[in-house]
C-alpha cells in the first residue's frame, strides 16, 4: 500500500524526518514544513490513498480514524477554533499525492479561501 515515489510514504517508513505530534493506529500527525498558521499540522493515513475520495470509497472507518486523529491534534494544539483542509487535485492546491488534512489553527482565518 506504500508508494516508493511518495514523500509522505517515506515518512511513515522512517527514511525523511518529520516533527511528529502524535499518532495512531490509522495516521500520523505532523507539522508542515512550510507552515501557514501558528499551528499547522498535517494528518496522514498509515495507507496510500492518493485523496479523500480514494480513501472513502475503500476504507470510510479508517478515513473517520484519521479525522479523529486530526481532532486530536486540535485538542492537544489547545485549539477551540481551527480549520481542517484536504485539498483535492492540483487546481485545488494539491502537491503531495498522499491523502492529508492541514490541521491550521492559532490565528484568525479568513474565508473564503483563494
Ligand atoms: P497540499 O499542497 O495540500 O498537497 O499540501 C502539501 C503540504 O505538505 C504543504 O503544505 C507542504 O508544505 C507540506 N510538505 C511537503 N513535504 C513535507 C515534509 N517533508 N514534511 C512536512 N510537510 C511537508
Amino acid at each position: 500500500m506504500a508508494d516508493s515515489d511518495c514523500v509522505f510514504c517515506k515518512i511513515l517508513a522512517g527514511e525523511v524526518p518529520a516533527d511528529v505530534v502524535t499518532s495512531s493506529e490509522t495516521g500520523v500527525a505532523f507539522r508542515d514544513l512550510n507552515p501557514q498558521a501558528p499551528t499547522h499540522v498535517l494528518v496522514i493515513p498509515r495507507a496510500h490513498y492518493e485523496n479523500v475520495a480514494a480513501m472513502a470509497a475503500d476504507d470510510p472507518a479508517g478515513l473517520a480514524g484519521v479525522y479523529k486523529l486530526a481532532a486530536d491534534v486540535a485538542e492537544h494544539e489547545g485549539l477551540s477554533s481551527y480549520r481542517m483542509v484536504t485539498n483535492t487535485g492540483p487546481d485545488a492546491g494539491q502537491s503531495v499525492f498522499h491523502l492529508h488534512v492541514h490541521v491550521l489553527g492559532g490565528r484568525s482565518l479568513s474565508w473564503p479561501p483563494g
